[in-house]
């Protein structure tokens, strides 16, 4: 199936192929014909499979009829942090330059009052975080009466920030007969519930898990401890075929001290964490697309859904905490077709985190018990028992019982 199959436009079909891209992903096939028929959608997927052209495109299509109004968004797309809205916003760029949609943000850590004239003009396309919108909407800068069609993106993570009942009080303040897109890496009882009330006969789509399914990714368990992490990771980096890595830490105190040992290393790096002024992190992002640094240290928030094609390792220096998080972080490479390498230190402490991604994957992790800098290049196969096993693409109980019992 090409992308023409579809049902978009000549002009969307043009920009995509301007993209490069001449296949549309399993989400896309699925996702694009549907919501272009103006049905709700609840889409199991997660960054990396494509999800964003998926919503993206048909959007453009369907906001192509129609004309703007001052303080009166057509669209709205909730995305959990600022990175991922600008992610999306650079997509409508790419994807809608034969277009003339216009777009606002509206993020934290940016000028309020570009947002705001954007906003009076009258937009197309509204891109936020629920904080920032709450706020201006609170203040009465924003009518949500005109708004159609309503992406909630990363609604897990959603949840997992706290934004579950300001999502809610958006969700009320649009109009009843709209088209809602619900995207969530996993389906835990909260999101399904904000489905339930505030979607129309969704649709469901489900596409294969990166951490289960993805075989592009090889993953490596390193045991280790907290003492030999720093020279482990500077070993590893060392690696000729280590070509850009991320680094997670569970702390953002981390992720600074882990970037200075690193930098006095010499090596090419930069970070990211929460802490950071919304220009620091653009400027350290664009520094790493670009190539400038090769290495990147972040956090989870900060790091989510980077779009960062082309990431040959990412490094957990920190078992993660959430085993969905595993999932996430190991998503930032092997995409789109690529292959990749994820490494994970693993101390004595972290045995339970170890065994709940475990279980949430349904695979075992290979141990890596030769020189762990070599796992950055690995030359032999793991055992057979460790290796990353089934596929699955079913809806399934384990995953939601997994999800469930990680909150309790
Ligand atoms: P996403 O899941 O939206 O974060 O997208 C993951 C990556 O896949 C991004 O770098 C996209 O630009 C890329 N991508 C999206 N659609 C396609 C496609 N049809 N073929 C190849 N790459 C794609």
């Amino acid at each position: 199936m090409s992308f023409s199959d579809l049902g978009l436009s000549d002009a969307l079909l043009r920009a995509v192929a301007d993209s490069g891209y001449d296949t549309p992903t399993p989400i896309q096939r699925q996702a694009i014909p549907s919501v272009l028929m103006g049905k709700d959608i609840i889409a199991i997927a997660q960054t990396g499979t494509g999800k964003t052209a998926s919503f993206v495109l048909p959007m453009i299509d369907i906001l192509a009829e129609g004309r703007s109004r001052a303080l009166m968004p057509r669209s709205l797309i909730l995305e959990p942090t600022r990175e991922l809205a600008q992610q999306v916003a650079e997509n409508f760029d790419k994807y809608g330059k034969y277009h003339k949609l216009s777009m606002a943000l509206l993020i934290g850590g940016v000028s309020m009052g570009d947002q705001l004239s954007a906003l009076e003009k009258g937009v197309d396309v509204l891109i936020a975080t629920p904080g920032r919108l709450m706020d201006l909407f609170a203040r009465g800068k924003i009518l949500l009466s005109g708004c159609a069609m309503l992406v909630i993106d990363e609604a897990d993570r959603m949840l997992d920030m706290g934004f579950i009942p300001d999502i809610e009080t958006i969700c009320s303040k649009l109009p009843k007969s709209r088209q809602t897109l619900l995207f969530s890496a996993t389906m835990p009882p909260p999101i399904k519930k904000l489905a339930d009330q505030f979607m129309e006969s969704p649709k469901s789509i489900e596409v294969a898990r990166a951490a289960s399914t993805n075989t592009n990714i090889t993953q490596w368990v390193v045991e280790t401890t907290s003492r030999d992490k720093k020279d482990l990771v500077r070993s590893i980096l060392r690696q000729d075929d280590v070509k850009t890595a991320i680094i997670f830490c569970n702390k953002k105190t981390m992720v600074r001290d882990l970037a200075d040992v690193l930098k006095r290393a010499r090596l090419p790096v930069g970070q990211i964490h929460g802490d950071m002024e919304q220009s620091d992190r653009i400027r350290e992002l664009d520094r790493f697309k670009q190539g400038d640094i090769t290495i990147l240290v972040a956090s989870d928030v900060a790091a989510r859904g980077l779009d960062v094609p082309g990431v040959s390792h990412v490094i957990n220096f920190d078992m993660p905490w959430h085993p969905d998080d595993y999932v996430h972080r190991i998503g930032r490479t092997g995409r789109a077709g690529r292959t990749g390498i994820a490494i994970s230190f693993a101390t004595p402490e972290d045995a339970e985190n170890l065994a709940n991604i475990e279980k949430l994957t349904r695979q075992k992790i290979a141990r890596w018990t030769g020189d762990a800098a070599v796992a950055a290049a690995p030359v032999a196969t793991p055992a057979a028992d460790a290796a990353p096993t089934e596929e699955r693409g079913e809806r399934g109980g384990d995953r939601r019982r997994s999800r469930t019992s990680r909150r309790e």
